[in-house]
């Protein structure tokens, strides 16, 4: 059977500016196919198989046919494909070609909308794009020449009363300006450009007609971005949120920390945290589990990958009755609990029973620290790869590090300039095992927090003087 295509908006950026149907498709999804503006922290929490077709090795860009067929194929594989898409899938993002491919090819499909840059990003630069004062209008317009080499009605555009907001623009933009001005709108007529609405480098400018282009110059704003001409840029400055860390952008690199991230963001700080490990699931033999012994579970989702290995053979927990659970530490003692398990006791090498089978449970290298231990299994149910990706560390103002391995994958995944510069950056290390990481690394500008999410706000609000 055909699997349903969802043509899905992501939203401008935000990962939680997705919607909540949005959010169900990307879990039910066997593939996501998503562009080149969708926030790689958005697809880290699915566990479908992603394909971007924004970029693909040598920088080839995928063509729409080849996406198109690509939908279609997937489709008939009888894969659920997420074909994910910036802001709205039907404000300039060809996604009315896509559906019209499926339609045709009479492949089952859906759209779910998504909030469209051309509006949530302007708000999220305090510009409304309508204001009683100001427009009673307003008009979307791609920058793009367009293909059959039609100039825009520029005459028209000038003379309209609301905002316009241009979209994929930045290349044209002094032709924009030009043009208006040319076309009678006065110099001073207020303009901003909002480079990467919602995302953690969202930066915005504002202007006027005359000035705009040097500023933006000056500014290094770049692609992807809005342009936004009309009365309501003037109200930038009244809708500016006042929070402490407001303007502070923070890198945490570690994925699973959301609370985390959550808690700097609603302080108004601006933060990036990416995942440099997938977890590959790997192929393992099940103890006996009548001779019962001692499980010990290093890490929770390397127990989760065990769980899922006994659902499929047909049975669950109720096969560890004649087990010892231990657990490796309070965290995974926690996360066990939440799913029902309470943990007999938690890890000492002294204590272990070894009259009776002892097995480890956790990620193929993290197992291997606990290999002096005698006569014990070991059970790798899935083992860690890092992902490249390349980051611009001169884009923060500091790093937060929740734990040692977060320390370790962004050190060791970067280049020997970066590493350099990480040296000097103002380093948070959440916890005193974190912090002798990060002098392993020979971090020199480290501060050791407590680790709680008030220590790192209160600790970061002082260290920036907000
Ligand atoms: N479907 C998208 C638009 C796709 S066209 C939507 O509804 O938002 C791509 C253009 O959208 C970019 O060139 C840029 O002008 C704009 N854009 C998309 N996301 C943006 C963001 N987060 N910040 C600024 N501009 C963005």
């Amino acid at each position: 059977m055909n699997g349903l295509v969802s043509l899905i908006g992501a939203g401008p950026g935000n990962p939680e500016l997705l919607t909540l149907l949005g959010k169900r498709r990307l879990e039910e999804a066997d593939v996501i196919v998503y562009d080149r503006l969708v926030n790689p922290a958005m697809l880290a929490p699915y566990a479908a198989e992603k394909i971007d077709v924004g970029k693909l090795p040598l920088h080839h860009k995928v063509s729409q046919y080849q996406i198109n067929d690509m939908l279609v194929d997937l489709s008939k594989a009888g894969k659920r494909v997420a074909r994910l898409k910036a802001g709205d899938p039907y404000v300039f993002g060809r996604g009315g070609e896509e559906g019209q491919y499926l339609s045709k090819n009479k492949i089952p499909f859906e759209v779910v909308p998504g909030l469209t840059s051309a509006i949530a990003g302007l708000a999220a630069a305090g510009i409304p794009i309508t204001h009683r004062d100001f427009a009673s209008s307003f008009h979307v317009i791609t920058g793009h020449r367009k293909s059959n080499g039609k100039e825009l009605d520029w005459e028209n555009i000038a003379h309209q009363e609301g905002t316009i907001v241009f979209l994929m623009g930045m290349a044209q933009l002094p032709t924009i300006t030009q043009e208006l001005m040319a076309h009678g709108m006065a110099d001073t007529t207020p303009v901003a450009v909002v480079q990467w609405a919602t995302h953690w480098k969202q930066r915005a400018v504002p202007s006027d007609l005359a000035n705009i282009v040097k500023l933006v110059e000056e500014t290094k704003i770049t692609s992807p971005a809005l342009i936004v001409v009309g009365g309501v840029v003037q109200l930038m400055g009244d809708l500016q949120p006042h929070q402490p860390l407001q303007g502070l952008h923070l890198l945490i690199p570690y994925k699973q920390d959301s609370k985390l991230c959550n808690a700097l963001q609603d302080e108004g700080a601006a933060v990036n945290f990416f995942d440099r490990r997938v977890k590959r699931p790997l192929a393992f033999d099940l103890p006996d589990f009548n001779a019962g012994g001692t499980l010990i579970v290093i890490d929770f989702a390397a127990f989760h990958y065990f769980q899922e290995r006994l659902l499929t053979m047909g049975i669950d927990n109720r096969a560890l009755t004649n087990w010892k659970l231990v657990a490796c530490n309070h965290i995974v003692k926690y996360r066990l609990q939440q799913d029902g398990l309470l943990a007999d006791e938690l890890y000492d090498p002294q204590k272990l029973d070894y009259q009776r089978p002892v097995v480890f449970i956790g990620e193929k290298t993290a197992l291997t620290s606990y290999k002096p231990a005698i006569k014990a299994d070991y059970l790798a149910t899935y083992q860690s790869e890092t992902v490249d990706q390349s980051i611009d560390l001169n884009a923060f103002h500091g790093i937060v590090f929740p734990s040692s391995a977060a320390v370790a994958d962004l050190y060791t995944g970067c280049t020997s300039d970066e590493q350099e510069l990480m040296r000097h950056m103002r380093c948070f290390a959440m916890g005193q095992t974190v912090a002798d990481e990060c002098q392993k690394r020979g971090l020199q500008n480290v501060i050791e927090v407590k680790p709680s999410y008030d220590n790192v706000i209160q600790t970061v609000r002082k260290v920036f003087a907000r």
